[in-house]
């Protein structure tokens, strides 16, 4: 149970994402009564990004505190861990296929489904849907007056921004912000594969593929609703898109200037833009500078992508929105004042999430370098030898 006292309760979190509800979820669990404001008029995560690998040292820490492990393990995919490494012409660098009964350390899950067990663990008349936070006023007193677009007005002791890369709580914070990576997604989709392409559903197997070549790549991984969710990723300027005829309104013209783009890859490979429905999503992917900090507020801080995005070269950002969620909520629990819980969460947060945001960057600047494929298969076989050698020093 909470020591914080009925006058400290109240607790607002921007962003109905997986680190907001995990959040609530947890504040819940321990007689807290927090609010979610969320822009959306309804539950969006099923229409957000596809399948996450949840690790064990983090998302799934946050889903075992909240007594949905089991569940978890029964509807993740532990096949979905499935990897294919390739070049541009289809040379194979890894091939990891998980045996039948084999449950590794990084399922996958869809993030609509991830959400889905989150929400009905979850009194969800805490969520108020319709409430985009335009701008959040810290007050003298110490509490944090929140404006939102539909003119509602609501003052808080302790505020949460959960509210993702375009953090509207952030700048009450920091004049920090988000710079573009240089990497942009054209997101497609291939639905049914198992059924409307074979030939494409054995390549791919069941989990993930990677081709990557020529600072470009293919990016591929099964969902659990059967569709392939593809990232062609081009390494370009911000405005490169509009200046070259790619247009997520005109997606007939897009995937033919795609097809432009990849026409000398391995024709395996160019299945993945040839069998893709015709709408396209652009993805451009940003970070915030590696060792991001803020100036501290008693009564305001962040979790996930609003306090650390970085691109998903390392597979981290669910995972740290999870467990930022669940540092932060024990951090209230065992605290007195917001404050306390919150200098707490924040010095423990800074050091896990900046080494991540260094990995990840590492990761996208490598796979997007020459030779790509070789070098992300040397650098992996490095961790497996380590991890190896550790199991074996255990
Ligand atoms: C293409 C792509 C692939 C990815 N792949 C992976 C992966 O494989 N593994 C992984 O771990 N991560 C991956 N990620 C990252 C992952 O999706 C995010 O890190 C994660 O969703 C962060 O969760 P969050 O709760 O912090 O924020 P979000 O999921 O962004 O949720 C924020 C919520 O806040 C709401 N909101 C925003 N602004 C406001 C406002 N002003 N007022 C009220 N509500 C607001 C939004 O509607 C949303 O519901 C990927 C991301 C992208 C773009």
């Amino acid at each position: 149970m909470s020591t914080l006292s009925k006058e400290q309760k109240r607790i607002a979190i921007i962003g109905g994402g997986p680190g907001g509800l995990t959040l609530a979820l947890l504040l819940q669990q321990n007689g807290m009564e927090p609010v979610i404001y969320e822009r959306e008029l309804l539950d969006m995560n099923n229409k957000r990004g596809g399948s996450l690998d949840i690790h064990e040292e983090s998302g799934q820490m946050a889903l075992k505190e909240a007594g949905l492990y089991e569940k978890f393990q029964e509807i993740a995919r532990y096949e979905g861990e499935d990897f294919r490494l390739l070049d541009k012409d289809g040379k194979s660098f890894i091939e990891e296929i998980t045996a039948p009964d084999e449950k590794g350390e990084r399922p996958e899950i869809d993030r609509g489904v991830l959400c889905d067990l989150l929400l009905n663990a979850l009194d969800t008349s805490c969520i108020k849907y319709g409430y985009k936070l335009e701008k959040a006023v810290s007050l003298e007193n110490g509490m944090t007056q929140l404006h939102f677009e539909n003119g509602f007005v609501d003052t808080v002791h302790g505020l949460v921004g959960a509210d993702g890369s375009f953090s509207r709580v952030r700048p009450s914070l920091t004049n920090n912000d988000i710079e573009y990576t240089g990497l942009t997604f054209f997101e497609l989709n291939i639905l049914n594969v198992a059924e409307n392409h074979p030939d494409l559903f054995e390549f791919n197997r069941r989990g993930k593929v990677f081709a990557l070549g020529d600072n470009k790549g293919i990016l591929a991984q099964l969902n659990g609703d059967g569709r392939i969710k593809v990232y062609a990723s081009l390494k370009v300027e911000k405005d490169w898109p509009e200046k070259n005829g790619i247009s997520t309104d005109k997606p007939l013209e897009a995937k033919a200037k795609l097809l432009e783009l990849f026409n000398d890859w391995d024709e395996e490979l160019t299945k993945y833009i040839h069998y893709a429905e015709d709408s396209i999503i652009q993805r451009r992917i940003y970070m915030l500078p590696i060792n991001f900090k803020w100036k501290r507020n008693p009564g305001v801080t962040l979790i996930g992508d609003a306090a650390h995005v970085m691109s998903p070269f390392a597979g981290e950002g669910v995972n740290l929105a999870m467990f930022d969620a669940l540092n932060l909520a024990l951090a209230i629990i065992r605290n007195n004042d917001f404050a306390s819980a919150i200098e707490e969460y924040e010095e423990k947060m800074y050091d896990y999430s900046s080494e991540k945001a260094q990995e990840s960057h590492d990761n996208l600047e490598l796979s997007f370098s020459d030779d790509a494929a070789a070098k992300l298969a040397d650098l992996m076989n490095s961790f497996y030898e380590q991890y190896n050698t550790d199991l074996e020093n255990r």
